[in-house]
């Protein structure tokens, strides 16, 4: 137990909420913004016609992740509320009936009868709502949907992908820009891609390790 104690681990499922937004973010900052360029250049503007479309592209692109993102992440978020808010509501009618229900989801997961119920007691004991939203409905605290963190992620991560093509524009000659900004912008999505599966692996190499570590 005291070792337990003593470290607390970080885990990426944490951080799933806005890993997800952050990824979806920084690919379309770079497509959208990419495209557009690619588009305004192609027409024969300036460089620095080029460039307003570009920002103009990377504050709209913005907003409207941010936007989409809090109303996807709300909805998800408004659901949990109410799923939580019938279960305290059966908490207070029927706590004899949400007892069995807990006990039978332990013993479902293959603990005893009788280790099953004094699980379920104690559980609920210290904070019944807690144990059932985390057991019956799979709710927990860090799982649970941020909106705001959510929002503000994918606007960010969105400027930062929509600033590489837009970089390629300060940095090329106007008569390399339609073809340099397109290569430049797979450039860049490949090695995101990259980046994300390295982590994952050592993500992965990690988690094992220390699972080994804990089972020897
Ligand atoms: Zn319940």
């Amino acid at each position: 137990m005291s070792r337990l104690h003593q470290h607390s681990e970080s885990h990426l499922v944490a951080r799933i909420g806005w890993l997800r937004a952050a990824v979806l973010g920084a690919n379309d900052g770079i497509v959208s913004t990419a495209s557009l360029i690619v588009g305004v250049a192609a027409a024969s503007a300036d460089t620095s016609e080029v460039l307003v479309a570009g920002v103009a592209g990377l504050v709209a692109g913005a907003m409207s992740m941010a936007a989409g993102e809090y109303v996807s992440v709300s909805s998800q978020s408004d659901t949990e509320q109410a799923d939580l808010a019938r279960e305290r509501a059966e908490l207070a009618s029927q706590p004899e009936f949400e007892r069995e229900e807990l006990t039978r989801i332990y013993m479902d997961r293959g603990v005893d009868a009788d280790l099953a119920r004094q699980v379920a007691d104690q559980l609920m004991a210290k904070d019944a709502l807690t144990a059932h939203a985390r057991d019956e409905l799979g709710i927990s605290e860090v799982t649970a949907a941020r909106p705001i963190q959510a929002a503000l992620t994918s606007a960010a991560t969105f400027a930062v992908g929509a600033a590489m093509p837009l970089a390629m524009v300060l940095l090329m000659p106007r008569s390399l820009l339609v073809v340099g900004v397109s290569i430049a912008s797979l450039i860049f999505l490949g090695s995101r891609l990259n980046h994300s599966q390295k982590a994952t692996a050592a993500a992965r190499l990690t988690a094992d390790r220390k699972l080994r570590a804990s089972l020897s």
